[in-house]
């Protein structure tokens, strides 16, 4: 039973990077480095060593530190086969269903397109995390920038049945824009507003809304709700297919 210890790194606007350290084996990974020089500084204050840098898809946000942190730690670059020509550095190609070991500690690679094609995630089952970059958000999910409706919906259906106590640790803060958003399409939602004013109170003391429990994202992120009617109703299409439904959401969002 591996639990591993997780730093938060803000960097750029509103990016955030992950360091993931297995104290057991000492492994310690870097979940999508948009820069590097922030990544190594809180390694070296941890005291920690770079194993391993895992992307979740090929954005620049996402792998711009990629060659500078392999470089200076001889880290081995993890992402998608499918992606392969994208991801700089790439030693290790997975795909979905792959089981990835950090040190001691296991995660399955998912398979998670419609931000990118070869968009994965990190699912880490004894430290319930989540590492999903670019597709699920709090409150939020990525835009389609290269999958369909169909491919998005069925990626967050997969993160969806993840067990409820997951904590969604995803590459953004986007959640007051995302709430203001939420709350238009699901006005009488009472989780939906509670979590609003929690999130309101975070980000005034300048705190993060992330990492979520995906048991909230569940009960208050549209997008993991469109097959769910209070949501159909809100954008208008009662009794709608929840591909449709999805889609109108995310075409709302984009223009919103
Ligand atoms: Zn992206
Ligand atoms: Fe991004």
């Amino acid at each position: 039973m591996t639990r591993l210890e997780i730093e938060q790194i803000p960097v750029l606007r509103d990016n955030y990077v992950y360091l993931l350290h297995d104290p057991t084996s000492g492994a310690t990974a870097v979940v999508d480095p948009a820069v590097a020089e922030p990544v190594e500084e809180r390694l070296a204050l941890k005291g920690w060593t770079l194993t391993h840098i895992l992307n979740t898809h090929h954005h620049d946000d996402h792998t711009g530190g990629n060659l500078a942190l392999k470089q200076r730690y001889n880290a081995r670059v993890v992402g998608a086969r499918g992606d392969s020509q994208r991801i700089p550095g790439i030693d290790l190609q997975v795909a979905d269903g792959d089981s990835f070991l950090l040190g001691s500690a296991a995660s399955m690679v998912m398979a998670v397109p419609g931000h990118t094609l070869g968009h994965i995630a990190y699912w880490f089952p004894e430290s319930l995390a989540l590492f999903c970059g670019d597709t699920l958000f709090a409150m939020g999910c990525g835009r389609l920038f290269e999958g369909s409706p169909e491919q998005m919906w069925a990626s967050l259906l997969k993160l969806r049945g993840l067990p409820d106590d997951t904590m969604v640790f995803c590459a953004h803060e986007y959640t007051q824009s995302n709430a203001r958003f939420a709350r238009m399409v699901e006005r009488d939602n009472e989780d939906l507003l509670a979590r609003i004013d929690d999130i309101d109170a975070r980000r005034s003391r300048n705190l993060p809304t992330v990492p979520s429990p995906l048991a909230l994202e569940r009960t208050t992120n549209p997008f993991l709700r469109a097959d769910v009617e209070s949501v159909k109703k809100g954008v208008g299409l009662p009794g709608g297919d929840p591909v449709r439904v999805f889609a109108e959401i995310r075409r709302r969002k984009d223009a919103f």
